[in-house]
């Protein structure tokens, strides 16, 4: 379980090259979604492994990191080609931070990511389902649960715990979501410096194994080497995602 969630290394070196370009895609009809020539599209016949999806993610994430995205794949010819279907082949749980865009930081396009986001990137029942139908109806081979450096939401919750709750809050279902993130609060180890970044990388794990705990079809598909669910944190600063350490 444990090497499921974070057995791979999301910043290890990776090849910059960009996705190839769908040959089909200029003269492409609308119906051409199908198309067995098209990456994407081939992922529900074929299939994309756990550890081909994470490797597009590192490779994008690189880019995105070294300040050499590709912008793949949002172009009209794009848009026209995914129209009528969408084969993900990854799914990302992130935060609903204005700077943590899945899309960008992975420098992917339409129809690469299903992405949920949420403040505090937590699980609740709406956010499983939504995860489970990427995966067994769009054929998603991994879940990246994504907290990332700084997160408003989970300080929220860890101030509110410390006593230094905003009285903004009072009337609204923001406590709601603090109790979903209350957990990871509680579970920083003493001593720890940077209480804050540590709840980050906990709230993220956190998130990866109530998926694996809360979905027997999920976690049916772990065990049988046909998903993976690690769990990443984005640093805000240099822009590169690593696996968690919590
Ligand atoms: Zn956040």
């Amino acid at each position: 379980m444990a090497e499921d969630m974070h057995g791979e290394a999301v910043h290890r070196p990776a090849p910059r090259k960009a996705r190839p370009k769908p040959k089909a895609a200029a003269a492409a009809p609308p119906h051409a979604a199908a198309a067995p020539e098209h990456p994407a599209a081939a992922h529900a016949v074929s299939g994309v492994s756990p550890e081909a999806a994470m490797a597009r993610l590192v490779a994008g994430n690189e880019r995105y990191a070294s300040g050499f995205s590709a912008h793949p794949d949002n172009d009209l010819a794009r848009r026209t080609l995914v129209s009528s279907g969408q084969t993900p082949f990854a799914t990302i749980l992130a935060c609903a931070d204005s700077r943590v865009a899945p899309e960008l930081i992975f420098d992917q396009g339409l129809g690469d990511l299903f992405v949920c986001r949420v403040a505090g990137n937590v699980v609740d029942d709406a956010l499983l389902a939504s995860l489970e139908y990427s995966v067994i109806h769009l054929g998603s081979s991994l879940i990246m649960t994504l907290g990332h450096e700084r997160c408003g939401a989970v300080k929220a919750t860890l101030d509110a715990l410390e006593g230094r709750g905003s009285p903004e809050d009072a009337g609204t279902k923001i406590g709601a979501l603090a109790a979903l993130i209350t957990p990871a609060v509680n579970a920083i180890q003493p001593g720890v410096a940077d209480r804050l970044d540590a709840a980050v990388s906990i709230n993220a794990s956190h998130a990866a194994a109530e998926i694996f705990v809360r979905s027997p079809p999920l976690r049916a598909r772990v065990l049988a080497g046909k998903l993976k669910i690690v769990a990443a944190r984005y640093d805000l600063d240099d822009g590169r995602v690593t696996p968690t350490r919590a």
